[in-house]
């Protein structure tokens, strides 16, 4: 079975390596909203991705417990648009995936539709309003369809992760309708979202981070 599943208990080093890649492109991050928002996207997220890191070495535990724990602190302590969003996101994921011992490829896939679900229904966004949203609606679609026709788990880990990027990029050309940013209308056009950014970002770290474990 190697490669189809890994063991919850492994898998913190998931979390470690969202939390690290936030750290890694706060600057960045900041700087992409600074364009067509207030700046602060990077700042508010590794806020909230270093505190869940200070409560995991405090705590540590399996991958849905470090999710939950994200979760719970983006919800409760990170203020801006994003905290309770994607607080949201992974409280969620991690509520379907309850109890399991192993993660597989299906249940990562219901997941990630799950948690992407979620964050819709609460902000209200639909893909084209330039937001996260744009990135994780195909992303779910599509590790879901490649999942569906057998590809396996890696393979569908590397959909997904494309997925997102093309996602991320397709926010570059459309204006913002909901948050901060469309308060610009047409001038939000030719940037990309800084939320997409981070959402892209975050999946990818997913996606490779699993991609290690499944190898393992
Ligand atoms: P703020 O807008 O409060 O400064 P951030 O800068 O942390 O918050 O996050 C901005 C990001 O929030 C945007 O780039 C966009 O992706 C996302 N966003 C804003 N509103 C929504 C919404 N209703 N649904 C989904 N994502 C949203
Ligand atoms: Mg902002």
């Amino acid at each position: 079975m190697t490669g189809e599943a890994f063991r919850d208990s492994d898998g913190d080093i998931v979390v470690h390596e969202m939390i690290r890649t936030i750290r890694d492109n706060a600057g960045r991050l900041s700087e992409i909203d600074g364009a067509i928002g207030d700046g602060d996207h990077g700042i508010n997220m590794n806020k909230g991705f270093s505190l869940c890191a200070e409560r995991l070495d405090a705590k540590p535990g399996g991958f849905l417990q470090a999710l939950r724990t994200l979760g719970d602190v983006l919800e409760t302590e990170i203020g801006g648009a994003m905290g309770p969003l994607y607080g949201t996101l992974f409280a969620e994921m991690a509520l379907a995936a309850a109890g399991e011992p192993r993660i597989t490829a299906d249940l990562f896939a219901r997941m990630i539709s799950r948690g992407t679900a979620a964050v819709m229904e609460l902000g209200g966004a639909q893909v084209g309003d330039k937001t996260m949203v744009d990135v994780l609606v195909p992303a779910a679609r599509e590790l879901t369809r490649s999942v569906e026709s057998g590809a396996g788990f890696k393979a569908s880990l590397a959909v997904m992760a494309e997925a997102a990027a093309q996602g991320r990029e397709s926010t570059r050309d459309i204006v913002a309708r909901l948050g901060r940013a469309s308060r610009l209308g047409e001038r939000s056009r030719g940037v990309h979202d800084a939320g997409a950014s981070s959402c892209a970002l975050l999946l990818n770290a997913m996606a490779r981070s699993m991609t290690a474990l499944l190898l393992e």
